[in-house]
């Protein structure tokens, strides 16, 4: 069993000052295979100190210098990959192939594309008689889930080091042990002290802690709606700014001249990934109420190859969820969608053989109604709702009709056809006949999934203020001196 038994402030591993610690719980074996420290006010407070101290320096530096750490915290990943994809395999349990591409494949692509934005971002513009230069927003502190861990924390940190920011880390306590690999990394590449330090606890103690303190400037945060909507109440008392990467209910739309069978597997291959544990999981399939037979019958089909088994085992697409209290409020879901709708294969029973670990089999309900509580409440699960809709303005309503409005798709024998709907849903991201996943184009949400974008050179302009500069005359373009390294402060937008 791992102990970790310190925090990383200022550049160094340090004694936490709260006693208290944490079990990190295997989700496939439901062993305690670590602990952690749950920090407090005190520690919160050392943390934001340290980052504060730093922001001056490290603002400061050039592109170059900040994007050169940036490359070596990804060289550092890289040569750590595997023992980072077997650490968030277990944490989480994901299947180690899925952990290793995805889990482990998305912050290394992320720390190797801000290196490379630091220098192509474009740090000034002029405008009349206006310089305008974009500044490092400052103390940054970042609070993330348990699901995709590390690409959450990857898509924070790297982004905000590249902007200037220094940086105080929250990870989720329920899959920390990612987080401190990537604070060993960080410590061995010779990042100044104090641009990074890692705490570790609970939300309500030390995370409220930080979102309180008065030095700290911005909060970035991904998880709950429920959370989100706490710190922001805590924040507003020091007007920070809060980034939210937030819940989400997303609905797969097939339209009537639709592939079915892609469509259908596009859609189950968008709800059930990290075991339905995905903010942007395509929960909700809204069939033409004329092809409704045909679908649900290709769905139960489908679904039948999603394998669930051990994380390590090899074969299995899904692996457990990641807590006792995951798993027993999706099922309690479960039960709740068969007082509610037709239950067309799963269940609320563990898969069979396999009572130890955290499993729930893959669900769908057909006839779901749009306003039942499994189409409306975020279920974190493997579960799809099947709802029919009699034509496009129905769809769309539908689609449009939860607090949510992450993610989307929507499937159509014309990509044309299928952008007019896309265009019309109030969502942040929507898959065209099952496009993929870009890394770099805006993530984000509308309504309550959340506020601000992440990744690609949207998610770095959450981390900077603009300044203007008035100048007598227009100021011209070669107006400010390169830096030291060469590099002029300014650049070419990259897009
Ligand atoms: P959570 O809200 O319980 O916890 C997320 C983080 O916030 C943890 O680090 C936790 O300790 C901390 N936290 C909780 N309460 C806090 C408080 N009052 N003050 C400060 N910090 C607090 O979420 P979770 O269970 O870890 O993750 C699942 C949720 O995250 C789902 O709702 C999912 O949709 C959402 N999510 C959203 C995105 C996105 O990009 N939109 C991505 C992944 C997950």
């Amino acid at each position: 069993m791992q102990v970790r038994d310190s925090f990383y402030i200022d550049g160094k591993w340090v004694q936490p000052s709260g006693r208290k610690t944490i079990d990190v719980i295997n989700a496939s074996t439901e062993e305690v295979m670590a602990t952690i420290p749950a920090g407090d006010e005190i520690d919160a407070d050392r943390a934001v100190a340290a980052a504060r101290s730093a922001f001056d320096m490290w603002s400061t530096t050039t592109p170059v210098t900040r994007g050169a750490f940036l490359k070596k915290i990804q060289e550092g990943l890289k040569a750590r990959s595997e023992e980072l994809a077997k650490t968030i395999a277990a944490e989480v349990g994901m299947p180690l192939k899925l952990s290793a591409q995805i889990q482990v494949g998305s912050p290394i692509a992320n720390f190797g594309y801000y290196a490379k934005q630091a220098t192509a971002f474009p740090w000034e513009e002029t405008t009349g008689n206006s310089r305008v230069v974009r500044e490092a927003v400052g103390v940054v502190v970042c609070i993330t889930p348990w699901n995709y861990p590390l690409h959450q924390i990857a898509a924070k940190v790297a982004a905000a080091l590249a902007a200037g920011c220094t940086v105080v880390l929250k990870p989720s306590e329920v899959a920390p042990l990612n987080a401190f690999i990537l604070a060993e990394i960080i410590d061995s590449v010779g990042v100044p002290a104090g641009v990074f330090n890692l705490v570790s606890g609970t939300g309500p103690e030390i995370g409220e802690a930080l979102v309180r303190h008065p030095d700290v400037d911005m909060i970035s945060f991904t998880g709950s709606t429920r959370a989100g909507k706490r710190i922001s109440e805590v924040a507003a008392a020091t007007v920070k700014r809060v980034a939210l990467e937030l819940g989400g209910k997303s609905a797969s739309v097939i339209l009537d001249d639709a592939d079915l069978p892609a469509a259908v597997k596009g859609t189950l291959n968008a709800c059930f990934l990290n075991s339905g544990q995905t903010c942007s999981a395509h929960t909700r399939m809204l069939v033409p109420e004329s092809r409704y037979e045909e679908a649900a019958k290709l769905a139960v089909d489908i679904a039948q190859n999603f394998t669930v088994g051990d994380p390590f085992g090899g074969s299995a697409r899904l692996g457990p969820l990641i807590s006792e209290a995951q798993r027993d409020r999706v099922r309690t879901y479960i039960r709740k969608g068969m007082e509610e709708a037709e239950l067309l294969c799963g269940g609320p029973d563990a898969p069979s053989g396999l009572d130890k670990g955290y499993y729930v089999q893959p669900t769908i309900f057909g006839r779901v109604k749009p306003d039942a509580t499994i189409a409306q409440e975020e279920i974190f699960g493997p579960v799809l709702s099947i709802i029919t809709y009699r034509d496009e303005e129905e769809a769309v309503r539908i689609a449009n009709g939860t607090p949510y409005g992450l993610a989307g798709g929507v499937w159509s024998g014309s990509d044309d056809r299928a952008q007019g709907i896309a265009r019309r849903l109030r969502t942040g991201q929507v898959d065209i006949n099952g496009g993929a996943f870009n890394l770099f184009a805006p993530f984000g949400g509308y309504k309550q999934s959340g506020r601000g974008r992440e990744m690609g050179p949207y998610g770095m302009e959450e981390f900077l203020e603009y300044k203007s500069l008035q100048f007598k005359q227009a100021p011209v373009a070669a107006a400010v001196a390169p830096t030291a390294d060469g590099v002029g402060a300014g650049g070419k937008a990259p897009y």
